[in-house]
C-alpha cells in the first residue's frame, strides 16, 4: 500500500549511510564486548574469533567459517587454497568492485571479465561458456548490491568444464538462492566485514565460508603464516586474521543481522512501490533469489544531473562504481576493450540512501525528491 509522502518543512539532510546511528541501537553491548577483550589480554586467534566462526557458520548453514583480515584477503586465500597458479585464467564479472579482480591479479592469475545482465547487474550467464579456455580454472561470481547471482546454471558450467565456483559474497550476508544457502552451491564464499557492509565491523575484516573441509584447513593455515603448530610452516602463508576486537563486535552485531536485513528490504520495498517516474529504471529482482539490499541502485540517463540536484536538497547519493575495473589505470596492461554494457551501466547508476534504521521521513523525502527531479 502506498503511504502518503510528507515533505519536511525545512531543508532536510539525508546522509547516504549513518553507521553511528546503526550502532546506537546496540552501543552498550558493543562497548561491553570491546572492553572485555581489552581486559582479557587475548587479541588474536582466541575465543571471540572461534565463537564468531561457529555462530556465523550456524547462521549461514555452512560447515566452516574462517575469519580473515579483509574481503580481498578472503578471495585471495580461497584462490591460493585451490592452488590457482600464475597464468591461470579466472572468469570475473566486468561490473564489480575492483577487489574481485585484484584477488586474481595479486596471485599472478589473469582476470577474464564478462559483461553483466543489464537487468540484474550480475554476470550474464549466457556469455560465460564462450570465455572458457584450457587455462580457465575458476569462475568468481559476485552477488552485486545484495542480489544473489544465478548460481545453478553457473554451477553446471563449472561442472562441465571442471572449474571451481567461487562466490564474492561481500555484499550478500545471509542471502539465499532458491531457499538454499549459497555456500552449498559454490565451492567457497568470500565475504567482507568492512564497516559499511550489511554485517560490518569497526575496521577491516572478512571471512571464508565453505563446506569443503580440505579447503578450510588449507585456508586456516594460509591465514596464519602457513602454520598449524607454532613455528612450523607447511605452506607459504600470509598474516591475515580477523582479530578479537573485530570478532567481538561482530558477535554482537550478528544477533541483529536478520532484523537489519529485514529493515533494509522494507525500505527497498518502499522505494520500489513509490518511485514512480518513468525516466527511472528501478532495480530488478529475480524471483528465485534473495536480495539483501546492500545497495538500492537505480538507473537514469540524466544520472549526473539527478545526483547534483539531490545534493542541492541535502540528499547524499553515491555511484557504485563510477569507473569499471577494465578502465582503471592499474589494468591498462590487460588492454581490455568493448565492455559496452558495463560502461553504459556505470554512466547511469545511482545508489540511493538506505540503511537499517534510516528514519522514515528520510526515505519519504528521498522518494519525493527523486520523483520530482527525474523529469528532466
Ligand atoms: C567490499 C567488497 C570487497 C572487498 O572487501 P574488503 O573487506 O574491503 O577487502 C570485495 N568484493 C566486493 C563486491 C565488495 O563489495
Amino acid at each position: 500500500m502506498q503511504k502518503n509522502l510528507m515533505r519536511p518543512k525545512s531543508m532536510h539532510k539525508v546522509p547516504f549511510l549513518d553507521i553511528k546511528k546503526i550502532h546506537s541501537e546496540f552501543q552498550e553491548d558493543i562497548n561491553k564486548s570491546v572492553s572485555d577483550v581489552v581486559n582479557s589480554g587475548n587479541y588474536l586467534l582466541n575465543k571471540e574469533l572461534f565463537k564468531f566462526e561457529d555462530s556465523y557458520a550456524d547462521y549461514e548453514n555452512v560447515n566452516e567459517v574462517i575469519g580473515v583480515g579483509s574481503g580481498l584477503d578472503a578471495l585471495k586465500i580461497i584462490l591460493l587454497s585451490l592452488k590457482i597458479n600464475k597464468g591461470d585464467e579466472i572468469i570475473v564479472p566486468a561490473h564489480t568492485f575492483i577487489a574481485t579482480w585484484l584477488a586474481v591479479s595479486n596471485i599472478g592469475a589473469i582476470p577474464i571479465p564478462i559483461e553483466p545482465d543489464a537487468n540484474t547487474f550480475n554476470i550474464d550467464v549466457n556469455l560465460i561458456e564462450s570465455a572458457v579456455t584450457s587455462k580457465t580454472k575458476a569462475i568468481i561470481v559476485v552477488n552485486l548490491y545484495g542480489q544473489v547471482a544465478d548460481l545453478e546454471p553457473i554451477r553446471k558450467i563449472c561442472d562441465n568444464h571442471n572449474l571451481f565456483l567461487v562466490e564474492d559474497g561481500a555484499q550478500s550476508h545471509g542471502a539465499k538462492y532458491k531457499d538454499i544457502h549459497t555456500s552449498s552451491i559454490s565451492d567457497a564464499v568470500a565475504t567482507s566485514f568492512y564497516p559499511g557492509k550489511n554485517l560490518g565491523c569497526m575496521g577491516d575484516g572478512g571471512a571464508i565460508l565453505t563446506n569443503n573441509n580440505l579447503l578450510a584447513s588449507e585456508a586456516r593455515r594460509i591465514r596464519n603464516y602457513g602454520s598449524e603448530k607454532k613455528y612450523e610452516h607447511l605452506v607459504l602463508g600470509l598474516n591475515s586474521r580477523l582479530d578479537e576486537l573485530q570478532a567481538s563486535i561482530l558477535n554482537v552485531k550478528l544477533k541483529h543481522l536478520k532484523e537489519m536485513n529485514r529493515k533494509r528490504s522494507e525500505i527497498a520495498d518502499f522505494y520500489n512501490t513509490n518511485l514512480l517516474n518513468s525516466n527511472l529504471v528501478k532495480p530488478n529482482k529475480l524471483n528465485f533469489v534473495d536480495h539483501v539490499w546492500h545497495l538500492y541502485v537505480i538507473r537514469s540517463r540524466n544520472r549526473d544531473k539527478l545526483m547534483q540536484r539531490l545534493l542541492e536538497v541535502g540528499i547524499q547519493t553515491i555511484i557504485h562504481y563510477p569507473i569499471p575495473p577494465h578502465l582503471q589505470k592499474c589494468y591498462e596492461y590487460l588492454n581490455l576493450k568493448n565492455f559496452k554494457i558495463t560502461e553504459r551501466i556505470c554512466s547511469e547508476i545511482l545508489s540511493l540512501p538506505l540503511y537499517p534504521n534510516m528514519p522514515e521521513e528520510d526515505y519519504y523525502y528521498v522518494t519525493e525528491m527523486v520523483n520530482k527531479f527525474s523529469n528532466n
